[in-house]
């Protein structure tokens, strides 16, 4: 079955990263695509906490500048697109604003959409008071008053992190906290936050620029006079966008990051997924093991490997025509080891004699010939770098 990509991973976040660089080192051909930026949520975030291990502290962008790298150095190719589509079948195939495209496994690592309270006027008040960054807006709210909702322990992290901007912080919790009590007590210590359990914000105040909530509690309905508000409550998965498989009450995916959905060869990781944990450790481990998971689905039932000769004096096989011009074909199977010659008499056949030995060391089923579209080709850097990233190993003979 020849396909776009062997892999597309929709969202570029801790998940999507991970699982890309883990089938893309396995040699399969992994695009990744992101609407925005990649690195998801930390490009939102300075100090990360937990992570790399509860209770250690981190940096949101070296950790973004590491995913990225390792992703580009095992050779996934970015693509700064929306998915607006996952259509199961075999093989799946994605809607995207850039065109459509089939691939062999399909990873959606969408993360959650911002938090939002569902309340007449916020649309219009994003970025004019309302915001779901305290890294990035804090700075705009030095000494002045701001209300936080949420109830986990990023939203902790957060007020606190504005604690040390802010005039002073409230923290809405809509029922009952759900941080740590390590967490408990940094808040309580933090002498310009208050904390109000079974609290909701009902209104918005303010017009062009937001100047206030209306707070609902136990004792009733009050006004409270802020000039920021950061929402980390209703955010939502990615319900819909993969057709056939279920999501849950917050929108998360109902599917595997470790097994395929019951609609074909596609896995979810990281946040997206319905009852993951919802931290940088756990998207981190969600995307390793989606990316092993898709690397399995695609690995033939032989055991996976096979060898290739990758040499233009075989011509063009049939399941290649149409490669793109310029690389090397034959990559539409599953292939760990690739043997290139630059075609010259010698080099091939010291290669074929070469496979022929490691097909009977390995006792392998085949020995695969696959072309490149020139015969001119050359065995420069390019190509094998090209190679190297398609390939577990490769073994050039180059003759003259
Ligand atoms: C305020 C806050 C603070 C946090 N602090 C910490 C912390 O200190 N420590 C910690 O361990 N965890 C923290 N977390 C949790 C952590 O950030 C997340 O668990 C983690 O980032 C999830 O990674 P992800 O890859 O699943 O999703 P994301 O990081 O959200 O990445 C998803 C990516 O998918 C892209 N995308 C979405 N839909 C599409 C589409 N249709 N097509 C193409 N691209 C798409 C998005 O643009 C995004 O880049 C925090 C979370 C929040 C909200």
């Amino acid at each position: 079955m020849t396909t776009d990509w062997d892999v597309a991973v929709v969202g570029a976040g801790t998940a999507g990263l991970t699982a890309a660089t883990v089938a893309a080192r396995s040699g399969l051909r992994v695009v990744a695509y992101d609407r925005m930026a990649p690195g998801g949520q930390l490009v939102n975030l300075t100090v990360l906490h937990d992570f790399p291990q509860p209770g250690l502290v981190s940096g949101a962008s070296e950790l973004m500048a590491e995913l990225v790298a390792q992703a580009a150095a095992a050779g996934v190719t970015m693509n700064f697109a929306e998915v607006t589509r996952v259509h199961a079948g075999a093989p799946p195939r994605l809607s995207t604003t850039d065109g459509e495209v089939t691939a062999g496994a399909v990873l959606v690592a969408t993360g959650l959409s911002a938090g939002r309270l569902g309340l007449r006027g916020e649309e219009e008040l994003v970025g004019r008071g309302v915001s779901t960054c305290a890294g990035c807006d804090g700075p705009l709210f030095r000494d002045r008053s701001v209300a936080v909702v949420g109830d986990d322990e990023w939203t902790a992290d957060e007020a606190l992190e504005l604690a040390g901007l802010a005039s002073t912080v409230t923290v809405l919790v809509p029922g009952e906290p759900r941080w740590s009590a390590a967490r408990a007590e940094r808040l309580a210590a933090a002498d310009r936050v208050e904390v109000l359990t079974s609290a909701s914000v009902v209104a918005l105040r303010g017009s062009g620029v937001l100047s206030g909530v209306i707070v609902r509690t136990a004792g009733g309905e009050r006004e409270l006079a802020v000039s920021g508000l950061f929402s980390y409550v209703g955010r939502r998965g990615p319900a819909g966008l993969v057709d056939g498989v279920p999501a849950d009450a917050a929108g998360r995916l109902h599917a595997g990051s470790g097994a395929p959905a019951a609609v074909g060869p596609v896995f979810v990781a990281g946040d997206a997924r319905a009852g993951a944990e919802q931290s940088l450790a756990a998207a981190t481990a969600d995307g390793t093991r989606a990316g092993e998971a898709a690397v399995a689905a695609l690995r033939p039932a032989d055991g996976g490997l096979n060898l290739r000769i990758i040499d233009p004096t075989h011509g063009v096989l049939p399941e290649d025509e149409g490669a793109a011009a310029g690389a090397p074909a034959g990559t539409t199977d599953w292939t760990q080891v690739a043997l290139f010659s630059n075609s010259k008499p010698n080099a091939t056949e010291l290669l074929q004699g070469m496979g022929a030995k490691l097909r009977a060391h390995w006792d392998l089923p085949e020995l695969g010939f696959a072309s490149k579209e020139s015969a001119s080709v050359p065995a420069d850097g390019d190509t094998i770098d090209w190679l190297a990233q398609r390939y577990r190993m490769v073994l050039v003979a180059a003759g003259d």
